[in-house]
């Protein structure tokens, strides 16, 4: 929920090129259980913080937040959970303001569509929560839990021990011919 995993891996793996095959596992491997401890010990380190959340959820609620209290809201049906929030005017906002968004507790929706997308009750959202009294908190998706970041990080890889105490492999080994990398490396030289 909060990179983009493509970019995230690219960065990880970046200087894993143009290598020899084995050496390009081996550092793919220890470049992820780098990526894994260091993400774990940060998740660590916040939760022995006192926080709760991530920092990318704290920052995008608290912006939000930020925003509620100019919100006017209506009650539509207290017993369906559904609200009506108009937003002011804004002139400086890419919008202009003044909208009219459906909020629906029960369902978690609003018409913005930023709860359904973020998972972290947008700012019509924590509105209403401030209306009703109740802490808005409660709605940001588990998913933001440092416990459940520290948790996907956990250390879980295996060393993999020095080539001497490997088992015999049971199928054909086969090496590269010494002799033909000889020649090309003397063809190439040749060639400059
Ligand atoms: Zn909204």
């Amino acid at each position: 929920m909060t990179t983009n995993l493509f970019e995230s891996f690219n960065g990880v793996l970046k200087s894993a090129r143009n290598l020899p095959i084995t050496a390009l596992v081996e550092l793919t491997y220890y470049r992820c259980v780098a990526y894994f401890a260091d993400r774990y010990t940060k998740a660590r380190a916040d939760i022995t913080a006192g926080e709760r959340i991530t920092a990318y959820a704290k920052n995008k609620f608290n912006k939000w937040e930020k925003k509620a209290p100019k919100h006017s809201v209506t009650v539509f049906s207290h017993e369906d959970g559904l609200f009506e929030v108009r937003t002011p005017i804004n002139p400086n906002s890419a919008y202009r303001g003044n909208h009219r968004h459906e909020v629906n507790l029960r369902e978690s929706t609003c018409s913005c569509q930023k709860w359904q997308v973020y998972k972290i009750p947008c700012s019509h959202v924590i509105a209403v929560c401030k209306y009703q009294g109740i802490s808005a908190m409660r709605y940001i998706d588990r998913c933001y839990c440092l416990e459940e970041q520290v948790a996907c990080y956990a250390p879980r890889f295996h060393m993999v021990p020095d080539s001497v105490h490997w088992n015999e492999p049971d199928f054909p080994v086969l090496y590269p011919n010494v002799r033909c990398a000889v020649q090309k490396v003397d063809q190439d030289q040749l060639s400059f």
